[in-house]
């Protein structure tokens, strides 16, 4: 499949990996826009909040629970960081592979433009 984050996943594309697991993988983004940006992606190939199902419940509460673990890592837990998954054009996303965007490291604007 012609996915980039399947590739990353696949470890046919480098990345910066900060967590892997069997369901799951977090790396840094390639272009940042804040001091701390992380992706974190379900191994499995969703493309985006849309293709969500039933099945995929406990997968994506892994998801999050490395975004809380990771910002703990990083030290933003207490200053405060976000996680956004953008979906759809509207949504602003580029990747038809469903993320979470981690955030921190700096005073982030609400609301996002
Ligand atoms: P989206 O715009 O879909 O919400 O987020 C996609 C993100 O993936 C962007 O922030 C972009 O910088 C990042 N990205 C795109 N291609 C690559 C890549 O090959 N490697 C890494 N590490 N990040 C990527
Ligand atoms: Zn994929």
């Amino acid at each position: 499949m012609d996915c980039i984050f399947c590739k990353i996943a696949n470890k046919e594309i480098p990345a910066t990996i900060v967590y892997e697991d069997d369901y799951v993988l977090a790396f840094k983004d390639l272009n940042p826009v804040a001091p701390q940006h992380v992706l974190i992606i379900p191994k499995k190939h969703i493309a985006s909040l849309n293709d969500l199902s039933q099945e995929d419940e406990v997968l994506m509460g892994k998801v999050i629970l490395v975004a809380s673990k990771l910002a703990k890592e990083l030290g933003i837990d207490d200053a405060g960081y976000r996680i956004v998954s953008n979906c759809g054009k509207n949504g602003g996303q580029t990747v038809g592979h469903i993320h979470y965007h981690l955030l921190g490291g700096r005073e982030l604007q609400w609301p996002p433009g």
